[in-house]
């Protein structure tokens, strides 16, 4: 099966609204012409509108960071999925290790986000990964299949899921898995699909691979079979950098 790849920037708490204007400008003028891959950029909560209304009609998708999973109430500093939806964002990033390690969310309270994303219509790119001292005990299946099973308990319609697959260790380092890690890490996590959804969906479900990915790197991934795409931080916050990533573009 034909999997879409999809190219995912993730620019974390880097650009202001006016910055993200003046990378848009030049972005969209470098990959214009590329149509046989799914483009997503997912800036902070306060350049999204902007971002939405600028990226229109064009070949780039925007999408959330994070979302809470309750609808509305008190729950000072939150964003719900209705939020996001009324402003015209349609994909959200959940359970991406900053989140799990920095503010302490846990397998369980990324299944309820994911849940709600799903039931709004929102497409949740769902990132699970083991941390260095994880890999070093031996336990990198046991921590993706675990974090599989609970973040996709519930979850009727898995094929509208992306995984990402983002070893806490690579992200953010410099130091990216080896490609041997990394397909074995894709191979691993589609197999759990399966278990969980059938093989048809497993077969159909994207899982991108994040983790110091950058232009120098991107193309060897690319080949991987079970790869279908990046999830980008630092390499992304650069116009150039971003589209040569896009492009698969060594230099
Ligand atoms: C990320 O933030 O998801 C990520 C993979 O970051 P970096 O590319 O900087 O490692």
């Amino acid at each position: 099966m034909s999997r879409r790849p999809l190219l995912a920037a993730n620019w974390k708490m880097f650009k202001t609204v006016s910055e993200s204007k003046d990378y848009i400008d030049i972005f969209c003028e470098l990959i214009k012409d590329v149509t046989d891959r799914d483009i997503l950029i997912a800036p902070s909560f306060v350049c999204l509108p902007e971002m939405v209304s600028m990226l229109q009609g064009t070949n780039v998708q925007v999408g959330a960071q994070n979302m809470y999973f309750e609808e509305k109430g008190a729950f000072t500093g939150e964003v719900s999925g209705p939020m996001l939806l009324d402003i015209g964002v349609k994909t959200v990033i959940l359970g991406h290790s900053e989140r799990r390690h920095i503010f302490k969310e846990d397998d369980e309270l990324i299944n309820k986000k994911i849940v709600a994303a799903l039931g709004y219509g929102i497409t949740p790119i769902f990132c699970i990964g083991e941390t260095l001292q994880e890999r070093e005990n031996g336990q990198t299946g046991d921590v993706l299949k675990r974090q599989l099973h609970v973040g996709l308990q519930g979850v009727a319609a898995v094929e509208n899921v992306i995984v990402a697959y983002e070893p806490v260790w690579a992200i953010g380092t410099g130091k990216t898995a080896t490609l041997e890690q990394i397909e074995d890490a894709h191979v691993l996590v589609r197999k759990e699909i399966a278990q969980l959804a059938g093989e048809d969906i497993a077969q159909s479900v994207r899982i991108l691979y994040g983790g110091s990915v950058k232009p120098a790197n991107v193309k060897d991934i690319m080949t991987l079979e079970d790869v279908d795409g990046a999830l980008v931080g630092g390499a992304s916050l650069e116009p150039e950098s971003f589209s040569k990533i896009v492009r698969f573009e060594q230099n």
